[in-house]
């Protein structure tokens, strides 16, 4: 095992957390913690893109300084993730004096390597404020960009420093094809190696019209210090947050998770900045799918809402967390219903695993006294051997669907274990050794389960490795879900782990 530094999209400032930037964080979090449960030494980043004339804009309307709305919108962030029990090491805040230091120093090593990686380049166009970019003819209708009709567009003409991403087509190319497993899923290295194919134009690196960002370091040939934009400000977040003070983060990342619709950046643009700067390229970019509602995707500007706090408090956070990333895959597109999460949440965790604890473990106080009795290996536990074998080959490829589908495989093994077994009829007849084989294949299993369901449910999962009497931190048990070895513990019957109804739906 080894160094694992792990990052997200940083999220724009300009809105409150929704259910889209939570799946994300979700993902990473719960590969984050597989690989710390396997031994690995994480670092996991998330944080804030704070930056851009929308975030002025919004402050402006507001009557506030742009400083006071992202304080304001990035601890809104924060408080979410911690309620999520998202185990970020850090959170970064493009804002922060070190960002602005090391964005300063990227461009300058560019400079350095290659003087004319950037050039001056005058350009005329309608800009989108809402886009934050300019619009190309084919997404202008009726005078409006096509994705914000309520916008205004203006016509810009400016003068700015490019970078010379066009340079970088060969070497892109070279690294897909000798790092196929760059970009994953193959659907999403599909459409880079097209882009590839078509040829790439060079990229605006600075802008002259806004101000709250990072000044870019060298002013244009008439004097203008211009503001970096934003692939030049935002992208280098996971490269400065090495600069801070206490940061384990090492460069290079061992894997960017972000969303398929920023794969571009991530892929061509970031890697070509890398390059041109003579620095290591990130080992792997994971883009992952969307999740919608009622049909349509999760986004401030589309005003598709679903109140986060409402989700997180119907069943608790770690049942939020096993259904998201239970039900949609992480590599796909996904549905959220209210009805799909209740369901999910009486099958599978109150009717499913709750209920298995539950009976197993008031067995084991009934005919035991509460204390695991030792016996030999039973089908079961041939059941739970192969689970943890799916297991871990679903998590190392970040199927984290599949991951949760071979720990609640075995949640169905152990519920016919008990009805083949029937424990209760092995009491009546006084089968002493059969009775202890039951009750201590159940006991493993469990153990078993509650390793297996932690970076998915942290908190349950800790809550069951403590009634089943285990020491120390399930986040550290690893080695039991390959030999769990419950014999002599004091369990006890769980309480309220996963109660039942739910409430009524909203
Ligand atoms: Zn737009």
């Amino acid at each position: 095992m080894g160094r694992f530094f792990i990052t997200t999209a940083i999220d724009y400032a300009n809105g409150d957390p929704h259910m889209g930037h939570a799946f994300e964080k979700l993902g990473a979090d719960c590969i984050a913690r597989y690989r710390r449960l396997r031994g690995d030494d994480v670092w996991f980043l998330v944080g804030m893109d704070e930056h851009g004339q929308k975030v002025a804009q919004t402050a402006a309307e507001r009557g506030i300084t742009p400083k006071a709305l992202v304080d304001e919108v990035a601890a809104v962030f924060q408080r979410t993730w911690s309620e999520l029990g998202i185990s970020n090491d850090q959170f970064i805040r493009t804002t922060a004096p070190e960002h602005h230091a090391g964005v300063r120093r990227l461009i300058e090593k560019i400079f350095a390597k290659n003087p004319d990686d950037f050039y001056e380049r005058s350009y005329a166009g309608w800009y989108c404020v809402g886009c934050e970019s300019f619009k190309p003819e084919a997404e202008i209708v009726d005078g409006k960009c096509v994705l914000h009709p309520t916008r205004t567009l203006e016509w810009v003409e400016e003068r700015n420093w490019f970078f010379r991403l066009s340079r970088y087509q060969q070497f892109l190319q070279d690294l897909m094809e000798r790092r196929p497993d760059f970009v994953q899923p193959d659907t999403r290295r599909n459409e880079i190696l097209g882009l590839l194919r078509q040829g790439l134009e060079d990229v605006s690196a600075s802008r002259s019209r806004f101000s709250w960002g990072v000044p870019f370091p060298r002013p244009t040939s008439d004097g203008e210090t211009q503001t970096t934009y934003v692939w030049f400000d935002a992208l280098p977040n996971y490269w400065t947050a090495a600069d801070f003070p206490g940061s384990g983060a090492t460069w290079p990342a061992q894997l960017h998770v972000i969303g398929k619709d920023i794969t571009r950046f991530h892929c061509v643009i970031w890697p070509a900045m890398l390059h041109a700067a003579g620095e290591e390229i990130p080992e792997r970019v994971w883009a992952h799918g969307f999740i919608y509602y009622g049909g349509d995707r999760f986004s401030k500007s589309a005003g598709v809402r679903l109140d986060l706090r409402e989700a997180i408090s119907r069943h608790g956070p770690d049942a939020l967390r096993y259904f998201l990333l239970r039900e949609v895959g992480f590599a796909a597109d996904g549905n959220f219903t209210w009805e799909r999460f209740d369901e999910r949440y009486l099958s599978d965790l109150a009717d499913g695993l709750g209920n298995l604890a539950s009976r197993s473990l008031a067995m084991i106080e009934k005919y035991r006294g509460g204390v695991v009795p030792a016996g030999p290996a039973t089908p079961l536990d041939e059941a739970g051997a192969a689970a943890v074998a799916g297991y871990v080959r679903a998590m190392d490829g970040f199927d984290l669907k599949g991951g949760a589908e071979a720990a609640w495989g075995l949640v169905t093994s152990a519920n016919q274990y008990i009805v083949q077994t029937a424990p209760w009829s092995l009491a009546k007849q006084e089968k002493v050794a059969e009775l202890d084989a039951a009750l201590a294949a159940l006991a493993r299993c469990l153990v078993r389960l509650s390793v297996l369901a932690s970076p998915f449910m942290p908190g349950k999962a800790q809550e069951l490795w403590q009634y089943l009497g285990q020491d120390a931190s399930v986040a550290q048990g690893w080695s039991r879900a390959e030999r769990p070895n419950p014999a002599t513990a004091k369990v006890r019957k769980p309480e309220g782990m996963f109660p039942k109804p739910p409430p009524p739906n909203p």
